[in-house]
């Protein structure tokens, strides 16, 4: 079994004016479908991954028997893969407030607005390419920013929001203002 790219739930223009058309074709089409391409030729090579579920094999990456250079290829491309389909999903050009999690996100962190605003520090804050992430952690949800395509599942965690910071996501159109490519995506993540 191969991993596919999944189609974007909705056109590449609908997160107009946040996020640009040519930013999302380029990071759907060429960023995410190279991490899967990629993530394939590290799955070819150990084929007793075949079939197992890729988060999964996140939280126990270090107990697969991969190589340290198969470890890391599955880390990087796996782990782009994941967090990219999360960033698709949560992302939308109308509203679609999870009532859950939006009551648990209010009795953790006081209120919505503070918690955006501590998820945009970190965002806006971490130095390189990488991600913020709103994770579920043993139940409890905490905010933290992780490098390159590491994705929550190796610490155990579960992600739920997950913010992109690698300049492909913004470059195009925000340059090197990542702060205002953040005050916008607030605007396109639709489950709070
Ligand atoms: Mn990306």
């Amino acid at each position: 079994m191969s991993y596919q790219l999944p189609d974007l739930p909705y056109h590449y223009n609908a997160l107009e004016p946040h996020i640009d058309e040519q930013t999302m074709h380029i990071h759907h089409d060429k960023h995410h479908a190279a991490y899967i391409a990629k993530l394939n030729v590290a799955l070819e090579s150990n084929p007793s991954l075949e079939g197992k579920d890729l988060a999964e094999c996140m939280k126990t990456v270090g107990s697969l028997g991969l190589s340290d250079s198969d470890k890391t290829a599955f880390i990087n491309n796996g782990g782009g893969h994941l967090n990219h389909t999360l960033f698709w999903e949560i992302m939308g050009p109308a509203k679609q407030i999870n009532e859950e999690l939006h009551e648990k996100v209010k009795s953790t962190f006081g209120s919505v607005d503070s918690f955006k605003e501590e998820l945009s520090n970190i965002a806006a804050t971490h130095f390189g390419s990488g991600w913020a992430w709103l994770v579920d952690s043993a139940g409890e949800l905490k905010i933290y920013s992780t490098a390159n395509q590491d994705s929550p599942y190796l610490k155990g965690d579960t992600p739920v929001i997950g913010l992109d910071v690698w300049e492909h996501a913004y470059y195009l159109k925000y340059q090197n203002q990542r702060p205002e490519y953040i005050k916008a995506w607030w605007n396109v993540m639709k489950v709070l």
